[in-house]
């Protein structure tokens, strides 16, 4: 990589669940994790079941690894304890995530890691594995990860969801998952549609996103889609390419596709909504800023 650049790899492209049909190979199986990577830090945005195929190899000296959670559901949290850095015993591995009701950052994976839903503790594994709860307010949060200033805000999902933007050498990366745009109505009437009452989140969200080199957006659904799946806490394909649009960004990452989609359903909405600023991700997929 050249000096002063952020290589950003994607590593799981789904949303929800993993998907495991042939005909999802091209767009990606694996649930979300993306990686960024400095001079100084690998920093893992999310742990979902494409942490697993994470470089084993990759050079780590020397440079801090950082598992940056946008929330606990277990798409995100299904390859944790596949993180090759996790078991080098010399290596310290900082898993950082906001508090989610009296739930810290390690209670949250505790939940899911251990007896009977796992047979270890993460602590047996050989790495140091260190946590940092996150406090969330009202307004943008910031911290440095070495040379990386980290801002983040809670989103718009169930339960919540962190937006994390990056911002190392002049460039700025914004991690949007997990993201409905639209706010709705809190007390919701089972079987009933949940009632749109405004988009502050959604204005928020593109101020915090503004002018940014590179966002990555969930849209899982397309807006007909969406009709059906308010409340679930999703975006949609329209709304990533207005969001390019409203924040001049350099380029929107179209990812968290829903779990049953195919690369053919993927490549027809490619071809009619992607364009140079707005990309539909792949796994595998690496952009150099
Ligand atoms: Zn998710
Ligand atoms: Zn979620």
């Amino acid at each position: 990589m050249k000096d002063g650049s952020i290589v950003f790899s994607v590593l799981g492209t789904r949303g929800s669940g993993p998907a495991s049909g042939e005909n999802q190979k091209e767009y990606g199986l694996a649930t979300s994790c993306y990686v960024v990577e400095t001079k100084d830090a690998l920093i893992y945005l999310d742990a979902g079941s494409g942490m697993a195929s994470a470089d084993a190899d990759r050079v780590r000296e020397g440079k801090q690894v950082v598992v940056l959670l946008t929330h606990p559901h277990t798409d995100h949290l299904l390859g944790l304890p596949f993180l090759p850095a996790l078991h080098d015993p010399g290596e310290t591995v900082t898993l950082m995530a906001a508090k989610r009701g009296d739930m810290g950052a390690k209670q949250q994976v505790d939940r899911l890691y251990s007896s009977p839903l796992w047979p270890c503790l993460m602590e047996d594994l050989p790495a140091k594995l260190v946590y940092k709860d996150l406090v969330m307010s009202e307004k943008t949060e910031t911290f440095q990860i070495g040379d990386v200033t980290v801002e983040y805000m809670e989103g718009n999902h169930p339960g919540g969801s962190t937006v994390y933007a990056l911002s190392y050498e002049g460039k700025r990366l914004v991690y949007a998952t997990d993201f409905e745009h639209l706010d709705l109505l809190p007390e919701m009437q089972p079987n009933k549609a949940p009632v749109a009452c405004g988009d502050t989140a959604w204005k928020r969200l593109v101020e915090f996103a503004k002018d940014a080199d590179l966002i990555l957006f969930d849209a899982p659904y397309t807006d007909a889609e969406y009709e059906r799946k308010k409340g679930f806490g999703h975006s949609t394909t329209e709304k990533a390419v207005e969001l390019q649009k409203v924040t001049s960004a350099g380029k929107v990452l179209i990812s968290h596709y829903e779990v049953r989609k195919t690369d053919e359903e993927l490549r027809e909405l490619e071809k009619k909504y992607g364009n140079p600023q707005v990309l539909f991700t792949k796994q595998g997929m690496k952009i150099e800023l």
